[in-house]
């Protein structure tokens, strides 16, 4: 099994260079624009049938290279289908695929195709991203530049992951709100001070917001960028921690796939505080890093399927019964708004399991149900793997220094 993951490396850019990487950059943003103005015209989403259109035009307006062009049709026709409104395309960032780009390990530079050639860029980069990058030949890598104007290359790079024996100690992970993380093992992260801590920089934010001054603008980048750091240490001490018990223990790490999180938990009404809660990228990022984390340390992770984890008894397997079947779509949302709430063994803290008559902590009680499913992913006859993460590592590369 491979899966892909993005490296993120800061790049060592003098003064010059910055200047072509700028005019590059202005002229993939612009491709992309006139691409995109094509595409709406023509409603045309294909990428080569749009090739055909655009090409010839693009490639003359702008001065690109060839394969730049190619990967700018593939950025709009690629970004059209995650987001249904694309506005403008801004000179923040370029794809580069095998012949725009080369990864030299002996010398850890990057050779980049710009618009008036090759360069050879120095890496800036730890243990980590040189683990990663080891014996590697990757063939697809973005070049970003952030709004404080230093540069990133995110390369993208297949890893092997083994499984880790025939029959898998699994270690369930079941991501709360209350406890941002419990495992299966009893261990868990208190989610308090961090909920204390984004609520009070939330208040914040809103008292600014209603000022609208420059000042207030510059304030409110400050507390967010503070908020994200904290949130962002965190994230890689809980995964740090998680990666190394699983060590340890020459476990597999079992997680819910929690793709869609962001609709599972709000399909059932809540108030505008806890559905600010939810909708943050907190959980995902924790994935993220112990994605890494555990590809480094040898580490398997897997992924399952998030129904009833928290509705069934760990013990017996059994899972209360919908109140009103016919009237649920089977993805489990309600069609007709939230009337018929299901009832759940879950009270706040504690679970009870009205068949068997466990009672356990209802986040441990999660936790080893996910654990159980991670069992049966990670056995030799099944599948494996979920591969959903492979795509979302690409869209949020993140360092790891
Ligand atoms: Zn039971």
């Amino acid at each position: 099994m491979t899966q892909s993951i993005s490296v993120k490396c800061k790049l060592i850019v003098h003064q010059e260079l910055r200047r072509e990487i700028d005019r590059t950059l202005e002229g993939f943003a612009n491709a992309c624009n006139q691409i995109l103005t094509t595409a709406k015209d023509a409603k045309c989403w294909n990428v080569t049938k749009l090739h055909h259109l655009v090409y010839h035009p693009v490639r003359l307006s702008t001065g690109l290279k060839a394969n730049h062009v190619c990967q700018a049709i593939r950025r709009v026709v690629g970004n059209a289908k995650v987001v249904k409104q694309i506005h403008k395309f801004r000179p923040s960032s370029i794809s580069l695929d095998a012949r725009t780009f080369k990864y030299d390990e002996s010398k850890q530079v990057a050779g980049i195709t710009l618009i008036s050639g090759r360069f050879n860029v120095p890496l800036k980069i730890g243990g980590y991203q040189i683990a990663l990058l080891r014996g590697q030949t990757p063939t697809s890598a973005t070049l970003n530049k952030t709004r404080q104007g230093d540069y990133f290359i995110n390369i993208v790079v297949e890893i092997e992951s083994e499984p880790t024996g025939k029959t898998p100690k699994v270690i369930g992970v079941d991501l709360g709100r209350t406890d941002i993380a419990t495992t299966s093992t009893g261990a868990s992260w208190s989610g308090k001070h961090i909920q204390a801590t984004r609520d009070s920089y939330s208040k914040t934010r809103a008292n600014i917001q209603s000022k609208r001054t420059r000042s207030a603008r510059r304030l409110m980048r400050r507390l967010q960028g503070r908020e994200t750091r904290y949130q962002k240490w965190l994230n890689h001490n809980i995964s740090k921690q998680l990666v190394r018990e699983a060590k340890q223990l020459d476990a597999t790490l079992a997680f819910e796939d929690l793709t869609n999180i962001r609709q599972s938990l709000n399909q059932l009404p809540r108030n505008k505080t806890e559905r600010r809660r939810t909708n943050n990228w907190a959980f995902y990022q924790l994935r993220v890093f112990v994605a890494y984390k555990a590809i480094v340390a040898g580490v398997r992770v897997v992924f399952v399927p998030p129904a009833y984890t928290s509705k069934s008894c760990s013990r017996c397997g059994h899972v209360h019964p919908e109140t009103d079947k016919k009237r649920r779509t089977p993805s489990g949302e309600n069609a007709h708004g939230s009337v018929t709430r299901p009832k759940s063994y879950r009270h706040g803290k504690k679970f009870n399991c009205g068949h068997c008559g466990l009672e356990h902590d209802a986040d441990i009680n999660a936790a080893c149900n996910i654990a159980a499913l991670g069992r049966s992913v990670s056995s030799p006859e099944s599948p494996g793997f979920s591969c959903r993460l492979e795509g979302q590592l690409d869209l949020f590369p993140v360092a790891l220094l």
